[in-house]
């Protein structure tokens, strides 16, 4: 891949790092027959070791120069099938995916969130996903107290913050740490839950104060947000961040009743 011009705009640091690409490939738990949808293959280091495992693979890259070095490399495989396109833009039905196909990639980090917003929500569900994000990402993710965490258990019963990867393991190295993160158990949590995520969006609104403040400024009842919060056990002083997607639930309930 030396003569490669790499894109930055594209997010193009390609992981070099041999054990993490076995981990990242063993963290989706891939074996033989099973349908695997790649995001950005890049030179296919991670493709690499899918196919070698007999999955049948579907990659989508962007980058047109990318191709021929793909379809060159991987020349001898049944399993593998590459499309030149923006995986933002693809139409996901026309994949022809099985269901319970598992979704993997090295993600851009510019669109990672763009990424795992559209796959959480998709019909087409995958029986997991594993991606690479910059690490901060990653942990807002997997992690209690931000609102991507809360987004993530609307969509996923199980998020696992698997393996942080220092920077050195890429080529160009980025400025960031990155990690692994795996989504499973995919499918809404919550009969409504894009309403959810507003109220909930709302009492993040300045993450610093305390939640029953942040939601009073949007019409709901101070009094009653206090009252549910000592319900469950909770400060009724409460920052955002200090509950769990059960208490967003319940909470939400309890004042749309
Ligand atoms: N999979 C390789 C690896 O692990 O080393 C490359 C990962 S690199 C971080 C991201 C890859 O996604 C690049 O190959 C880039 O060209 C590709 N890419 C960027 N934007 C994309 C998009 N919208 N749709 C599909 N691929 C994209």
């Amino acid at each position: 891949m030396n003569e490669h011009n790499f894109k930055k705009q594209l997010g193009q640091n390609f992981l070099i790092d041999f054990e993490s690409i076995i981990e990242f490939v063993d963290a989706a738990d891939i074996k033989e027959g099973d349908n695997v949808l790649e995001i950005g293959p890049g030179d296919g280091a991670v493709s690499d070791i899918i196919l070698q495992r007999k999955a049948q693979l579907t990659a989508v890259e962007i980058d047109s120069e990318l191709i021929p070095t793909l379809n060159e490399r991987f020349a001898g495989f049944t399993n593998f099938k590459l499309i030149n396109a923006d995986i933002l833009q693809l139409d996901l039905a026309e994949l022809g995916l099985n269901k319970g196909f598992k979704l993997i990639g090295a993600l851009p980090y510019n669109i990672s969130k763009q990424i795992i917003n559209l796959f959480l929500k998709t019909t087409i569900k995958p029986a997991c996903m594993c991606f690479i994000l910059q690490k901060e990402v990653a942990s807002d993710y997997a992690f209690k107290g931000r609102f991507l965490n809360i987004l993530a258990n609307t969509y996923a019963g199980k998020i696992s913050y698997i393996k942080t990867l220092p920077a050195h393991f890429f080529n160009p190295e980025p400025k960031v740490e990155s990690a692994i993160i795996k989504f499973e158990q995919l499918g809404p949590r919550f009969d409504k839950p894009e309403s959810l995520l507003k109220f909930v969006k709302i009492a993040f609104s300045a993450p610093r104060k305390i939640l029953s403040r942040n939601l009073a400024n949007a019409g709901f009842d101070k009094l009653e947000i206090e009252s549910e919060l000592k319900k469950m056990g909770l400060s009724e002083k409460s920052r955002a961040g200090e509950l769990a997607f059960e208490h967003w639930t319940k909470l939400y309930q309890a004042l749309k009743k």
